[in-house]
């Protein structure tokens, strides 16, 4: 023991005296690392002051304040987009349906214990939900895509069946809208739902998933799908090159779980896309 911390205790020396001679060997080098000090202790002053402030605006409420204007305001945007083309009313449903589906994600999100951003609308686009951090592994990463066209299609088939039932042209052409909206999100490629489920699978069903993308580009000649597509062929690559460890390491039993939900989420939204067309 003695010996061994002695030992250890004359090589530090000889590294300090190195380390003396070398800055006698080239003074510039010790003046540019103060420098450098300085500037890093400078960088640090503006980064606390930063955070001071950060703190600050989450003790009055502000952050959350503006979090919150970002989805009103962006709903806003979308509902007056929306209205030119179909008029407010159907807008102003349609909008509440997309923030219907958005609040599924953050509701997985909150029981998967993953911090979510505010939702965000994108005129003629759709709407997201931001997540902050990486989910444990492919099944949660699933079991949060699911959730949204989960709520989503529930809230859709509840719209078209009080428009059967109230017989209003409207909650019928609402519902059959929603029911659209939430099955072209679980076309199975990423950034889509569809492409984060069926990330819970192996590998080559990112292909299958890919054709299937490239049936429904021809079967619908959506230009917001072909850009899906090129948008999901980089993830596809860029996944496929750089898998996590252990992300995609699913029991089998998780895996059958998620294919039967996603299954039969699909059938029935397929089985209600007659009704109020
Ligand atoms: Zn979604």
């Amino acid at each position: 023991m003695t010996d061994g911390s002695e030992a250890e205790r004359r090589s530090r020396e000889v590294e300090n005296l190195r380390a003396v001679y070398q800055s006698l060997q080239r003074p510039g080098a010790q003046a540019r690392t103060r420098q450098s000090h300085r500037g890093k202790a400078a960088a640090g002053v503006a980064v606390a002051g930063f955070l001071f402030l950060l703190g600050k605006a989450k003790f009055l409420g502000f952050l959350a304040g503006v979090l919150k204007f970002k989805t009103l305001a962006t709903m806003l945007l979308s509902i007056g987009a929306y209205a030119i083309e179909w008029g407010w009313l159907f807008a102003l449903g349609f909008v509440l349906l997309m923030f219907v589906h958005e609040m599924g994600h953050a509701l997985a999100m909150r029981a998967e214990g993953i911090p979510a951003g505010a939702p965000v609308f994108i005129p003629f686009v759709g709407a997201f939900i931001a997540m902050h951090g990486q989910p444990r592994d492919a099944g949660v990463e699933a079991r949060v895509a699911m959730a949204g066209p989960v709520v989503g299609s529930l809230a859709a088939w509840a719209v078209l069946g009080a428009g059967l039932a109230l017989e209003q042209r409207l909650l019928l052409a609402l519902g059959h809208t929603a029911v659209l909206l939430n099955l072209f999100n679980l076309v199975p490629v990423p950034p889509l739902d569809g492409g984060r489920i069926a990330g819970a699978f192996t590998r080559t069903y990112w292909l299958i998933g890919y054709a299937l993308g490239i049936v429904a580009l021809l079967v619908t000649w959506s230009p917001l799908l072909l850009i899906v597509l090129v948008v999901g062929l980089w993830t596809l690559v860029q996944r496929w090159r750089n898998p996590v460890p252990g992300y995609d390491s699913l029991p089998p039993r998780q895996r059958t779980l998620i294919a039967l939900a996603y299954a039969a989420l699909v059938t029935g939204l397929v089985a209600t896309l007659s009704v109020g067309s």
